[in-house]
């Protein structure tokens, strides 16, 4: 079973394939009549992107007294973190 981390780092790689093929498109076909599809290929990694932040912020310590986010570990961008097996502010392990 894949753990939160390697979820995670898969979240991003599509997410990134959903930029790239969004990119292709565009440059494939530049003005031409298929706004549909390049809105397809902007509103999949769009929502795909808020689902990933969604779902790394739900990544917590499951300690009641403890809840420690694991990604959004403060309010910068600095405090942004790989989730680890244990939980980083009490250990307890986050796999079990
Ligand atoms: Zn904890």
């Amino acid at each position: 079973m894949l753990n939160q981390r390697k979820t995670l780092q898969l979240y991003i790689l599509i997410e990134i394939g959903l930029i790239a093929s969004y990119r292709v498109v565009e440059y494939a076909y530049p003005s031409s009549g298929v706004h549909f599809w390049k809105d397809v290929f902007y509103l999949v990694p769009l929502s795909f992107g808020i689902f990933a932040v969604y779902y790394s912020y739900n990544i917590r310590c499951k300690k009641q007294n403890c809840n420690a986010k694991q990604v959004f570990r403060g309010w910068s961008i600095f405090d942004l973190a790989w989730p680890n097996s244990k939980c980083y502010r009490c250990g307890e392990d986050l796999n079990k």
